[in-house]
């Protein structure tokens, strides 16, 4: 029999040699989940700090939604759009009724969430603002992360995103993040149809904007007739202590984008809303998914979504969050290893002090990993610390003080 060791080696060697080495995985096998705790296959228990990228914000393996993908399951799990369900109108009348629009489209991954909203802000560009043909430019800001499509990673600055993969699609043009003024300046082009930016730059390194900066944004967006498209795919579902990050600033996007935590981690889904004025400029056969909107889906969504709002998830978000913060800003004074700590509510980033390249945030990750907590450098040397919202003060408590021992005893 194989032994839990070997299976660690195996499970890591297959990897390596059959899968595509598109990704430079924390050498933990994980087998198990629930909760804010995942085991690897020796049985070993880790926090898990990064929770999928923002995706298991319902923790792992939620019980009521696992119950609710399991029963549907059981149903019908996929029709294609070819036919109506009896699942979608009631999760598009959910998330419609929840966040305040006219109308949902659902797709999958987060990459085609903001596809869907590219299009539709360029057809509505075309067809309402009197946008010329092919003119229509979208303003993205540096640093920004929204996916790994050939068009996505148009608008994008980060050279391991784009370098090999030209030619790249036109029609984006990029401004600083946190800068007024820019956009200002590019928003009053008649040809821009819409404003793409995220709330906070998860994958960036959690770049949290100046305080104001969305309010002003969807003001110069109203002023100069210009759709603000806000990807809420990391940021959204409680994760930033308000259902949505933009809600910190009381900002209502035009294209609101969202991923990830709709699903608790179970399954891809994605979904764009926006009001009939916009999403009506998509007519029948101009854009889909074989898979987006099926009846599993579906299910799943609302019951992700009532965990979030039934569960008290966003307040806790919120309330660990600064507990966490606190916790760091003070061990960040011990020591200078940390020169930097900042985030909202359960998104939050520490930075090590070395730089980008250097292998020190990393050879920390394996030292938490070692002593029971998971996380992964982003851009090197800023470590993202986001755990599932439902993590308790206990767990909190525990997790700060593995960070604190690493940190302090970090050589
Ligand atoms: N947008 C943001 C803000 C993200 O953080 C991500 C993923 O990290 C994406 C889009 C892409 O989502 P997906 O990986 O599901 O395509």
């Amino acid at each position: 029999m194989e032994t839990s060791t070997t299976l660690i080696n195996s499970a890591i060697a297959l990897e390596n040699q059959y899968g595509a080495h598109n990704y430079h995985p924390i050498p933990v096998v994980l087998s198990k989940g629930q909760g804010v705790i995942v085991w690897d296959t020796e049985g070993k228990k880790y926090f898990d700090f990064l929770s999928a990228y923002s995706a298991v914000n319902q923790g792992h393996c939620h019980p009521r939604i696992i119950d609710a993908l399991t029963k549907q399951a059981r149903e019908l799990t996929l029709c294609s759009r070819a036919f109506y369900n009896d699942k979608l109108g009631l999760a598009e009348k959910f998330v419609c009724e929840l966040f305040g629009y006219d109308k949902a489209l659902f797709m999958n991954s987060g990459a085609e969430a903001n596809e869907t909203a590219i299009k539709l802000a360029r057809k509505w560009g075309y067809t309402k603002k009197g946008i010329p043909t092919d003119e229509a430019i979208i303003v993205a800001v540096k640093k920004n992360f929204h996916g790994r499509t050939t068009t996505i990673i148009s608008a994008s600055t980060d050279p391991s995103s784009t370098s090999g993969f030209g030619p790249l699609m036109p029609g984006f043009k990029i401004v600083d993040y946190d800068n007024v003024a820019q956009l200002e300046e590019s928003l009053n082009d008649p040809r821009v149809c819409g404003l793409w930016i995220e709330p906070i730059q998860g994958e960036a390194g959690v770049y949290v904007p100046s305080e104001g900066y969305l309010k002003e944004a969807e003001r110069i967006c109203r002023n100069n007739n210009v759709l603000l498209m806000m990807d809420e795919i990391q940021t959204g579902i409680g994760r930033t202590g308000k259902m949505l990050a933009s809600d910190h600033e009381d900002v209502r996007a035009d294209l609101l984008i969202m991923g990830k935590a709709l699903s608790g981690g179970t399954m891809p889904v994605s979904c764009v809303l926006a009001d009939d004025e916009i999403m009506l400029v998509i007519k029948p056969g101009e854009h889909g998914s074989t898979f987006g909107g099926n009846p599993l889906a579906a299910v799943v969504t609302v019951e992700a979504l009532r965990v979030i709002t039934e569960e008290g998830l966003i307040n806790n978000a919120d309330v660990q969050g600064a507990f966490f913060r606190s916790r760091m800003r003070a061990l960040a004074k011990q020591t200078d290893l940390v020169t930097e700590v900042r985030g909202k509510g359960l998104l939050n980033a520490i930075v090590i002090n070395d730089s980008p390249e250097s292998e020190t945030a990393w050879n920390l990750c394996i030292e938490l990993m070692n002593h029971g907590l998971l996380a992964k450098p982003t851009h090197g040397n800023i470590i993202r610390l986001a755990p599932p919202l439902v993590i308790t003060t206990e767990e909190m408590d525990q997790s700060c003080s593995i960070i604190e021992k690493c940190v302090l005893g970090f050589r």
